[in-house]
Formats: structure tokens, sequence, C-alpha cells
């Protein structure tokens, strides 16, 4: 891939299996990639420690792009209301708004590990200046591909894959049900801290992570 100097290229690392791979598939072919995960504050503790095996592994370092002190500090300004797939403050204020922080108004490639066996966008910025590129679909590269890639590399999985299948804030309103139990099981002082942002609202109003239950 020929790569112009004037122009910063930039990988974001989720802690997520696809990501990793992406960095391990990169990381010689790119050496002035960037990296950069944007830390809410409230990831498992599994996922920092598969950061490190990655920085530890591949040799590379890992900008940590945290967003005004992370969730909590927007809470507060959201006044408690926590996000939802209908009001997804979160990503805009903790993802996309620190990436656009760390590119200024450079001009950026930013590789996007979407798989081409998957069918979805990812979390793109529009900002002009920041080009998104999809390296696995333009390779035709699908799950079995990061698997190797991961396991070759000897980063292998992050370890919250035992119990769950995404990356992301411990008590993401994505999760699904059987995802709050293992939890609750993996990380009850995790689970015990989700309750609390449900109940402890000063007036006594009562938000939900999950729509209609507690
Ligand atoms: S992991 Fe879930 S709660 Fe955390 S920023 Fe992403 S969408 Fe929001």
């Amino acid at each position: 891939m020929a790569c112009q100097t004037n122009v910063r290229h930039i990988l974001g690392i989720s802690g997520g299996k696809d990501s990793a791979a992406l960095a391990v598939l990169l990381h010689q072919e790119i050496p002035q990639m960037e990296y950069f995960f944007c830390d809410t504050h409230k990831e498992l503790p599994e996922t920092y420690e598969f950061l490190e095996r990655i920085q530890a592994r591949l040799g590379i370092k890992i900008h940590y792009l945290s967003a005004n002190q992370g969730f909590d500090h927007w809470l507060a300004l959201y006044g408690g209301y926590l996000p939802s797939p209908q009001s997804r403050w979160c990503t805009r204020q903790m993802k996309i708004k620190p990436l656009e922080a760390f590119v200024g108004d450079d001009e950026a490639i930013s590789y996007v590990a979407i798989r081409a066996d998957e069918n979805r966008d990812g979390y793109i910025s529009t900002k002009p200046n920041i080009k998104p590129v999809y390296p696995f679909r333009d390779r035709g590269l699908v799950k079995a591909d990061i698997v190797r890639l991961l396991e070759d590399s000897g980063i292998g999985y992050p370890d919250y894959y035992r119990w769950r299948s995404r990356s992301g804030c411990y008590f993401c309103f994505f999760q699904r049900k059987y995802e709050w139990v293992k939890l609750a099981e993996e990380h009850p002082d995790l689970f015990a801290k989700a309750v609390a942002y449900e109940q402890e609202h000063a007036d006594g109003r009562t938000y939900t992570w999950t729509q209609g239950e507690t």
C-alpha cells in the first residue's frame, strides 16, 4: 500500500478481536501507523489486559484517548440520563469526538476493521479530512482469517470471549440477557455498579439500561 508522508495513518483499537487482527495485518506494512483506543473508563479488566498484550506482542504503542474523564463526566452533563440505542450519546461523545480531536485538521486515513463477511458501517467520523478505508473488505478477509492472524501472532482472543462476544463498556445496553447474567457471575462488583447507575439519582428518578426492565 502506498503511503503519502503528509497524511496520517490511524487505526482505532476497540478491545475486540477484529481491530486487533487489523493491527497484526498492518503493523509492518505501515510502520508509521498511529494506534488509538477511546477509553470510556468503563471497559472490562480483560479489555485493558488485551490492549497490553497487543502492544507487547506487536511492539506498538496505543494512544489512550480519554474524553473528559470518560463516561461519568458525560453522564453528569446529560443529567444522569443513561444512553440507549435511541439516544446513543456515548458513542458520539466518547468514541467519535476523541478521534476527531486526536486528528484535528490533519489529513488522515482511518483503517476500519470491518470484515468482508460483515454487513455494517462501523463508527466512523464524517469529517472530510478523515478518510475511512477497509483493508479486510478490500482483501476479502473473513472471520477465519481474523482468527488465523490472531493465533499466528500469539495474541489470541481477549479473555472475555469466554463469556461475552463484544468489547465495550461493562454495562453496554446492547448486551443480551445472558451477557448480563454472565457479568454478574464473572464480575459481581461491576454488575453492582451497573445496578447503581440505574438507581443513584439525587431526585429519586430511575433510568434503566434496558427499556422497561431493571
Ligand atoms: S460500549 Fe455500549 S455503552 Fe459503551 S460507548 Fe459503546 S455503545 Fe455506549
